[in-house]
């Protein structure tokens, strides 16, 4: 498997394979850029099929954080973690121990949070071996906590915006909106679009998330091979990445795409196949900030919840700016995203 001409590879300063064999853990810690500031990414704890596949997930991920955050205008870079999940090594404390020493045996040039498969509690155990963590419970006013109720109205909001540029709507009420994956982002998503008068069609192939929001929210639930291809008017894809690629694109019926799930699109040219179809997609580093947000005034402290509401308002306004260039330039959304994180980055070098 090779990793300098790894076809994910780009730049990234530093990757980190860690394998303790006393608690089981296998991960990698993929520090992109500490351009703008410590690479911060959440740590994601999946099974992979093969190692290959989590060295390609960490070095995705990573570079989309560096993208996320220099967009958002957080003093962070880019970094991100997967832990291997393994029957033979479950997630027990010693092996979130060993994970938590490896974090800090980078002497805070990575800072790490949740991801898909990682809580609070997780954070809060990782906490006893470093301070180089964010996303730990708060007390009162004080920013942080849980970040994914942040994210997720980041893509409310995300999606109002993109619901006005492509379909003309000033609210999302009367329109349907398919939601992959009701896990902690999607949840909360499908309560903020319930609130809007969104009609709701929910897939996942956890079933107990899936009724969780079932009971609580009144919703139609879709087998997850259909939710892709639905009649909804929106996507909001909050599961997990490489959803959006030459074999499902041409069945998508929704006009918006707008969801929390990091890296959606299979390859950059499946922003242009999108564009083609006249759907409009909201990148998924800029709609899904939220969260790093959150992290970011926790981590750097003395702030408050409305501080972190202010700067999660601003996502819409971005997204705006990039529909507003993407339709004048005929040009893919996710094109010139990137081009305007870049743009910053490069500001950002000394
Ligand atoms: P989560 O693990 O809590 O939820 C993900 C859900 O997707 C789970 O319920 C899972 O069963 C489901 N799922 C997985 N594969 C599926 C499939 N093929 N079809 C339908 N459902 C499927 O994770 P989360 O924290 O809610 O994050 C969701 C996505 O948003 C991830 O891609 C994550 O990287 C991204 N994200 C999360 C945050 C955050 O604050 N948590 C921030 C930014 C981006």
């Amino acid at each position: 498997m090779g990793v300098f001409d790894h076809a994910e590879f780009d730049k990234h300063e530093s990757l980190h394979f860690i394998n303790d064999a006393s608690s089981g853990l296998r991960a990698i810690i993929a520090i992109h850029s500490t351009t703008l500031g410590p690479a911060a990414g959440g740590c994601r704890y999946w099974s992979y099929a093969t190692d290959a596949d989590a060295l390609t997930d960490a070095l995705r991920l990573s570079r989309g954080m560096t993208y996320k955050n220099a967009v958002a205008e957080l003093p962070f870079g880019g970094g991100k973690a997967v832990i291997l999940a393994d029957e033979a090594a479950p997630k027990t404390p010693e092996l979130l121990t060993a994970f938590a020493l490896a974090v800090d045996s980078l002497g805070g040039r990575y800072v790490t949070a949740e991801d898909v498969g990682m809580s609070v509690d997780d954070m809060r155990h990782v906490q006893q071996q470093t301070q180089y963590v964010s996303g730990l419970p708060q007390s009162g006013d004080n920013a942080g906590g849980d970040p994914s109720p942040w994210t997720a109205l980041g893509v409310f909001l995300g999606m109002q915006a993109a619901v006005k540029a492509r379909l003309g709507k000033n609210s999302l009420d009367g329109l349907t909106v398919a939601v992959q994956g009701v896990g902690h982002v999607g949840a909360h998503l499908c309560r903020l679009l319930h609130e809007a008068g969104a009609k709701l069609l929910i897939a996942d192939v956890n079933r107990s998330n899936l009724n969780a929001v079932n009971v609580e929210l009144p919703v139609d639930i879709v087998a997850p091979a259909e939710i892709l291809y639905t009649d909804a008017d929106v996507l909001a894809p909050c599961a997990l990445g490489n959803i959006l690629t030459t074999a499902t694109i041409p069945g998508i019926k929704a006009k918006v795409i707008a969801g929390a799930a990091n890296n959606q699109l299979s390859t950059l040219e499946d922003g242009a196949r999108l564009s083609a179809r006249e759907i409009l997609y909201a990148p998924d580093y800029v709609i899904n900030a939220g969260g790093i947000i959150s992290v970011s005034h926790e981590y750097y402290g003395g702030s408050s919840e409305d501080k972190v509401r202010a700067d999660v308002e601003k996502i819409p306004r971005r997204l705006q700016a990039i529909f507003a260039e993407a339709d004048k330039a005929l040009r893919p959304t996710n094109e010139l995203a990137d081009e305007f994180a870049r743009r910053l980055i490069a500001a950002g070098k000394k």
